[in-house]
């Protein structure tokens, strides 16, 4: 039964009920982010905010905002709202730019968070007779130790093999009959391309039928591939490590991502200004963690773009629904005056007959602005057959289509771009 719900009575509630409930979450959290914390308490003063003047939802756009910025001043645990024995687990993002993103969660929000990756990886289809292959890097990093909570709370069998060594997620994939896979989209691919070498056929070698992605920006067009490859219906995660790490929306068999609303509350907002956008309007996600204990994140800025809608969905669902995220604010390019993000690049090249999914983007500084070019693969048939020149004017018409911008393609031998087993870098810098 793919419409079944992990939990009716939260998932289906009637939205002024839901609204209701966040509400009184919301008033519960300022209250206690205003006594506990030193760093909530000196920003709502400097706004001249007592807890006491939250008496709707929209009030919350009264609050300040919450950064990266600030999660770094307060590294590690100055955000805590709960004594420091509280805590029973720690993540980290890996502080690439600075440095990292702390989250430390009581037994309440493991808890809580079991319960949420266990509501996504149900609204997926994962099932108790399963048998999920964990092939997130096990670590600091949330991913793999949140999809792990929730496939067992579900009753799934989880193997915990984290990432690399593909060789040997082949043999474990084929031998314990994996039925679903948990990785990053490109990792999913990587492995597909090691069994395909070793004369394997992804979509009928193997008993995968599932696939839980997320980590990393993917087109639909990519989604489309791994499918294909694997043969699977394959669903997205989002989640940050500021927030709870994956949880935060379940991704329903209509593919539409019901944003977990009765814990995350969102809104959306003009990145420029900070006010807040219309219900179906582009702009930068902005959550609420309403129910976290240790580390209850205020309206934290993302960085990433989406919308939000609340349509009726055929799922039954009645939560919110996120729209993919077109990129993050920090990934977005502009080029001879045009807005390009890396997921209208491969959406592009995704479109071009011959093409394998390993590709980069080389940004070239040149004084205040940027040019681009593409580095991609073909499939090795297509390489094979030659007139590669055909195939670069193909790539670059196609990418043409939908920026209107000329960005120049160079084809390269197949396996010249290195593989990631985690988040695949696909712009870099010259
Ligand atoms: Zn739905």
């Amino acid at each position: 039964m793919p419409n079944e719900l992990w939990d009716p009575k939260i998932e289906s509630m009637q939205p002024d009920k839901l609204k209701a409930l966040q509400l009184d979450r919301l008033q519960k959290l300022v209250r206690r982010a205003y006594e506990k914390n030193a760093y909530y308490k000196k920003r709502f003063d400097e706004a001249h905010l007592k807890p006491a003047l939250i008496k709707t939802l929209e009030d919350l756009k009264k609050l300040p905002f919450l950064t990266k910025q600030d999660l770094r001043a307060y590294y590690p645990f100055g955000l805590l709202c709960t004594p420091l024995d509280e805590i029973i687990e720690v993540h980290a993002s890996s502080g690439t730019t600075g440095k990292p993103v702390v989250g430390p969660y009581t037994k309440h929000d493991v808890d809580l968070w079991g319960e949420v990756m266990a509501r996504s990886l149900y609204a997926n289809g994962l099932r108790k007779n399963d048998i999920l292959q964990n092939s997130y890097g096990y670590g600091l990093f949330t991913g793999a130790h949140g999809f792990e909570k929730g496939a067992q709370k579900i009753g799934a069998m989880v193997i915990t093999i984290s990432s690399g060594n593909t060789e040997r997620q082949i043999d474990v994939m084929k031998d314990f009959g994996a039925t679903a896979l948990a990785c990053t989209p490109s990792y999913s691919l990587h492995i597909a391309e090691v069994a395909e070498e070793r004369g394997l056929d992804p979509a009928h070698d193997f008993r995968l039928r599932l696939g839980a992605f997320g980590a990393e920006s993917w087109s639909d067009e990519m989604r489309r591939t791994i499918e294909k490859r694997w043969g699977i219906v394959a669903h997205e995660h989002y989640g940050l490590t500021e927030l709870i790490g994956p949880g935060v929306v379940s991704e329903c068999s209509e593919k539409k991502l019901h944003i977990n609303a009765d814990h995350f509350l969102p809104e959306i907002i003009d990145p420029d200004t900070g006010e807040t956008l219309e219900e179906g309007e582009q702009g930068e996600l902005v959550y609420t963690t309403l129910t976290k204990e240790a580390f209850p994140a205020i309206r934290f800025r993302t960085r990433d773009l989406a919308s939000i809608t609340e349509d009726v969905c055929a799922c039954g669902r009645t939560h919110p629904i996120q729209s993919r995220i077109k990129g993050r604010s920090d990934d977005m390019m502009k080029v001879k005056g045009v807005i390009v993000f890396p997921s209208q690049i491969e959406a592009a090249l995704l479109q071009v007959p011959g093409v394998s999914d390993n590709y980069h983007i080389v940004k070239t500084k040149q004084k205040d602005s940027y040019t681009l070019s593409i580095e991609v693969e073909p499939s090795e048939d297509r390489f094979k057959e030659g007139h590669l020149d055909d195939f670069e004017k193909r790539a670059e018409n196609e990418i043409y289509r939908i920026l209107n911008l000329h960005v120049p393609v160079q084809a390269l031998s197949p396996k010249t771009i290195p593989r990631s087993t985690g988040k695949a870098k696909r712009v870099i810098e010259r």
